[in-house]
C-alpha cells in the first residue's frame, strides 16, 4: 500500500525533523506528518537559539545527559546539513553575594554532568570580556553557542526529504489506533499505516498520547516573550549573558542572546497560560523585559527594538512547582511500537541530535536496521548578505539574479528568494520565504521588500495575488489587484 510505512513521525519541529532525518540513514520507509503549512511552526521557531552545555539540569536526568551529548554532537550535526553554528560561549553573571553562591552551585552541577571548561571569572575579567555588562563575577561556559533554530529545523526536514522521507504538510493527525502489529494514523483525508509511531507533537504530545489511551502526562503551556534589537546594536555584547536561574520561575531567567544574524534577543519571560497556541506578545511582558535587561546592560537605547515574538514551553509540571521536570522519551510500556517524546522543553533544541539517536536506538533494540548505501549530506554556502565584496562579486558572476537585491535591510537577493520558493517541500508562503531567506526580517520588517517578493511570486511562479498567503490557507494577504502588472487600472467585470 502507498501509505504503509515502517516509521511515522508526528510533528515537524526540530525534534520530529531530527528523528525523521536520523531514521532516513536506514533502509526504512519513513513519513513525517505536520499539521501546519510548513515545518518549524511551533516552539522550534520561537526560542533563544542557544546551544546549551548542560549546567542547569539535575545530574543523571535525561535533560542533563541528552544536552551534554547533544552539545557534543552539534558541530558535526550542523556541518552535515550546511547550517552555521557559533560557539560564542556564555557568561552567567552574578550581581549579588547570593547570586555568587548560585554560580558555585551551577559550576558543581555542570561538572557532575560532564561539562568541560567551566571557569569562575572575576569582575576585571568580566569587564574585559563584556565592557557593557554589570556584574560582580561570572561563570564562563565556553561550549555554549548559537544557531538559527528555524534554519536548523528547515535544513533537517529538507535533508530528511533528500534521503527519502515523505513529508506531509497541512496534515493534522486526528486519530490514532493500535492494531495487532501496526498503527492506523488518520489525518483529514488519508489513513496511514505504520509499524513504529513517533509522537513528537510538541505542545500537543499529550493529545496524541491520549488518542491511544495514554494519560500519564499533561502539558502545561508556559509562554516566553522576547524583544529583538536592531543589528546596529550587535556590539553591545560578545557572549550569551544569563542570570543564575530562579527555581520554579518556569525558565532560565531573562537573558541577552546574540543571534547568528547580528540581532540581540532580550527574553524570554515566563508565564503559564491557558491556551497552547496563545503566542501574543504583551505590553506588560515587554515592560518587564526592558527593566530586566537594564539590570545587566549599562546602556539600552529604546529605539533599538524592532520586533517582538513569543514561544510556548511544553512543561509537564504545573505552575508553582519547584521541580523542573524531565524529558519523557520511551517506547510506551503498554503500547508496543509507540515512541513517546513528551515535555521536550529547553534544552530540547540543544539535545535534538542526541534525542534523534536515542529514538533510533530504541528501534534498534528491537530490530536490525540496515544502513543505506548512500546517505546524502548537504553543503549550502553563506547567505549573500554575509559575504565579503569578493564573495558577492563571484556570486553575481555565477548568477546575475544575485545582482538584484530584494530585501535591502538583510541584503537578500532575487536568487535567494527564488531558491526559497524552489524548496523541496513545496512551501510557497511568505513565511516560508522569510524563514528560508531572511527577507522581511530586518529593520523595516518587510515594508520595502514584501511587494517585490509578491511580484516575483506572481510573475515567475504564476501565483495569483489572492492565492498568496502569509502562512496557511486562512492567512491571505490580498483580495486582488487594483492595477495589472503593467500599472493599468483593472476593470471589474
Ligand atoms: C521561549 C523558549 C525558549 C527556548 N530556548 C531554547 C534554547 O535556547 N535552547 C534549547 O536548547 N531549547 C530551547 N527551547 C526549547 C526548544 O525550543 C524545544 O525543546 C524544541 O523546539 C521542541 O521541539 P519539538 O519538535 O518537540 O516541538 P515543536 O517545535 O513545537 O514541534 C511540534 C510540531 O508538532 C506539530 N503538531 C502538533 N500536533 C500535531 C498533530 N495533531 N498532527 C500533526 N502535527 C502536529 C506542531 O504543529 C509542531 O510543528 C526553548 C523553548 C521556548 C518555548
Amino acid at each position: 500500500m502507498d501509505n504503509d510505512y515502517d516509521a511515522l513521525v508526528i510533528g515537524a519541529g526540530v525534534i520530529g525533523c531530527a528523528v525523521a532525518r536520523e531514521l532516513s540513514r536506514y533502509e526504512l520507509k519513513v513519513a513525517l506528518l505536520e499539521k501546519e503549512s510548513d515545518v518549524c511552526g511551533g516552539a522550534s521557531k520561537a526560542n533563544s537559539g542557544v546551544l546549551h552545555s548542560g549546567i542547569y539540569s539535575a545530574p543523571k536526568s535525561q535533560k542533563a545527559r541528552l544536552c551534554v551529548q547533544g552539545n557534543d554532537l552539534f558541530s558535526k550535526f550542523t556541518q552535515e546539513i550546511g547550517v552555521e553554528l557559533q560557539r560564542i560561549g556564555k557568561l552567567v553573571v552574578a550581581r549579588s553575594d547570593k547570586e555568587i553562591e548560585e554560580l558555585e552551585k551551577l559550576k558543581k552541577v555542570g561538572k557532575e554532568n560532564g561539562v568541560l571548561g567551566l571557569k569562575l571569572i572575576d569582575v576585571e575579567e568580566v569587564r574585559r570580556l563584556e565592557p557593557n555588562i554589570r556584574a560582580q563575577c561570572a561563570l564562563l561556559v565556553p561550549s555554549a553557542g548559537i544557531v538559527s533554530p528555524y534554519k536548523l529545523t528547515i535544513a533537517l526536514a529538507e535533508n530528511a526529504w533528500e534521503n527519502g522521507v515523505k513529508v506531509f504538510l497541512n496534515s493534522k493527525v486526528t486519530d490514532v489506533s493500535k492494531k495487532e502489529n501496526y498503527f492506523d494514523v488518520k489525518n483529514d483525508n488519508l489513513t496511514f499505516r505504520t509499524r513504529w509511531l513517533i509522537n513528537s507533537a510538541g505542545l500537543y504530545c499529550d493529545t496524541i498520547a491520549n488518542m491511544l489511551g495514554i494519560e500519564r502526562h499533561k502539558v502545561y503551556p508556559c509562554r516566553g516573550e522576547y524583544l529583538v534589537l536592531d543589528k546596529s546594536y550587535d556590539h553591545l555584547i560578545n557572549h550569551l549573558i544569563y542570570p543564575p536561574p530562579e527555581n520554579g520561575s518556569g525558565g532560565l531567567g531573562v537573558h541577552l542572546t546574540p543571534t547568528m544574524e547580528g540581532n540581540i534577543l532580550i527574553g524570554p519571560s515566563a508565564e503559564y497560560i491557558d491556551e497552547k497556541d496563545d503566542i501574543r506578545t504583551t505590553k506588560e511582558a515587554m515592560d518587564k523585559l526592558n527593566v530586566q535587561a537594564a539590570n545587566f546592560l549599562k546602556q539600552l537605547p529604546k529605539d533599538a527594538y524592532i520586533q517582538s515574538y513569543a514561544g510556548v514551553r511544553c512543561k509537564l509540571i504545573p505552575k508553582g512547582c519547584e521541580a523542573s521536570g524531565d524529558f519523557v522519551i520511551e517506547e510506551d510500556e503498554k503500547v508496543e511500537g509507540f515512541i513517546n517524546l513528551m515535555g521536550i522543553e529547553s534544552p530540547g533544541l540543544s539535545a535534538s541530535p542526541a534525542i534523534a539517536q536515542m529514538v533510533v536506538d530504541i528501534i534498534k533494540s528491537r530490530e536490525t536496521l540496515k544502513p543505506k548505501d548512500e546517505f546524502k549530506t548537504r553543503r549550502t554556502g553563506r547567505r549573500f548578505g554575509l559575504l565579503d565584496i569578493k564573495g558577492k562579486s563571484k556570486q553575481i558572476e555565477t548568477n546575475p539574479k544575485h545582482g538584484h537585491v530584494i530585501c535591502r535591510c538583510e541584503n537578500v537577493t532575487e536568487k535567494e528568494i527564488t531558491d526559497a520558493l524552489d524548496n523541496p517541500l513545496g512551501v510557497r508562503t511568505l513565511a516560508g520565504i522569510k524563514y528560508r531567506s531572511r527577507a522581511t526580517m530586518g529593520r523595516c520588517q518587510g515594508g520595502f521588500c514584501r511587494a517585490r517578493i509578491v511580484q516575483i511570486m506572481e510573475e515567475q511562479y504564476k501565483m495569483g495575488v489572492q492565492d498568496i498567503t502569509f502562512r496557511s490557507g486562512d492567512s491571505r494577504l490580498f483580495i486582488g489587484r487594483t492595477k495589472d502588472l503593467r500599472g493599468n487600472d483593472r476593470e471589474e467585470s
